[in-house]
């Protein structure tokens, strides 16, 4: 995995951004590979001047030419990443999350780019972005095994930029049954979750502490749950004593939404399931539930379609406060990596103007600590909510 023939060099004045340890390092601020190296190799990177900077998996193909992993001059062998993994796994452990779904890796943010790893149960979910992260992926595993004893593992590597690192998407059992199914317990509540045909990863593991929230405050109240997935917020809002209504356009995720009802001893009868296209749906309604919450997929799939995707979340947030009981609470989401909470804002501004209601800004929530954000790396914040009070 090592290359210590060949080095990368940089332009003069290019090592400002790794000195404040950014793991990024784009094409244009590279003067020349020096050696000889192939695309995912693990090079050692040195400014103009040639003192070292720091090391990281090399992608000639991609912008991000370097994804940095240390800034130290280590050796970077598999005793290297079962450290990094292990230290990711114990962080999580002693912060006692609530819940048998849990992010053991965040990527940048744990040191190790491009890897994602999700623990369900005895099972791990792995996400792979980098070319380089890919290259080691048989050595990740046989760590992995070690470390975890998993009962399997699966890959679901699916991310829009999968191209651009000359790697294909890849969703495969890795190891274990060929069906791999299990129950997860979040905050008391139990999910079935399909780890191979689920979205994402199987499950939104990264809304725990917002459905918790949620759940709090609609007790005795009537939700109405959009883009509601396999009924995350619903089941906890329930088994909290809410009414629910769960809005969502995908058939199997509606079934399976039903399903974890009757998992938690809930009767779905006494709760709305409707599977449709949450914008048609709203439009028709009339006002009736003190709380509205809004989980849609990222509008904002890259750059280009920014414009496009600000108008969406406009108009979903315009219907939902339109939709609002005098008083309501809306909790509204976005997990576009392109939208930031700035941006979000004024979205929302634009959206309670065309409404015509006065609107409060209550709290703002976002990723659990499992998700972390490395200060160096601001770009790995991702999930932004808005818990408003729509007067
Ligand atoms: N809140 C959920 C996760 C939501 S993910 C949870 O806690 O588990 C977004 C969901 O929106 C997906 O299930 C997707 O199928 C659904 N979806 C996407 N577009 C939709 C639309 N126009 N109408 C209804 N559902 C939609």
């Amino acid at each position: 995995m090592e290359n210590r023939q060949a080095r990368v060099r940089l332009k003069p004045g290019r090592e400002k951004s790794i000195q404040g340890r950014h793991p990024w390092v784009f094409s244009g601020a590279i003067e020349g590979l020096e050696g000889e190296a192939s695309p995912g190799d693990l090079l050692k990177v040195v400014s103009h001047k040639g003192e070292f900077l720091a090391q990281g998996f090399y992608n000639p193909h991609s912008q991000i030419a370097l994804r940095l992993l240390s800034f130290r001059k280590e050796t970077l062998d598999a005793d290297f990443f079962r450290q990094r993994l292990q230290q990711a796994i114990d962080f999580r452990t002693k912060m006692a999350i609530p819940s048998t779904a849990l992010r053991l890796v965040h990527g940048d943010a744990d040191g190790l780019p491009g890897l994602v790893l999700d623990a369900y149960g005895p099972y791990l979910v792995l996400q792979i972005s980098s070319l380089g992260m890919n290259r080691i992926k048989p050595q990740l595993l046989e760590i992995l095994q070690e470390l975890l004893s998993p009962e399997g593992i699966i890959e679901r590597s699916e991310s829009a930029g999968l191209k651009e690192e000359g790697l294909e998407s890849n969703k495969a059992v890795l190891r274990g049954p060929a069906e791999p199914r299990t129950l997860i317990e979040e905050n008391g509540a139990k999910f079935a979750i399909d780890l191979l045909g689920g979205q994402k990863t199987g499950f939104f593991i990264d809304q725990r502490d917002n459905r918790q929230a949620v759940a709090k405050w609609t007790a005795g109240k009537r939700l109405l749950n959009c883009f509601s997935y396999t009924g995350g917020f619903s089941v906890l809002a329930a088994l909290a004593g809410a009414q629910t209504t769960s809005v969502e356009i995908s058939e199997p995720a509606q079934a399976l939404a039903r399903e974890n009802f009757k998992l938690n001893g809930l009767d779905p009868e006494q709760h709305q399931f409707i599977t449709a296209n949450v914008f048609d749906y709203l439009r028709q309604l009339e006002p009736s539930y003190e709380m509205i919450v809004l989980d849609p997929p990222a509008f904002v799939k890259n750059k280009n379609h920014l414009k496009q995707a600000c108008r969406a979340y406009q108009d979903i947030n315009r219907i939902a406060m339109r939709q609002s009981l005098p008083d309501g609470l809306l909790l509204t989401c976005s997990c576009s990596h392109y939208l930031d909470w700035e941006l979000f804002q004024k979205i929302l501004f634009s959206a309670a103007t065309e409404s015509g209601r006065q609107v409060q800004i209550l709290q703002r929530l976002g990723q659990p600590l499992d998700h972390p954000v490395s200060l160096f790396h601001p770009e790995g914040e991702y999930l932004k909510a808005f818990l408003l009070r729509v007067i």
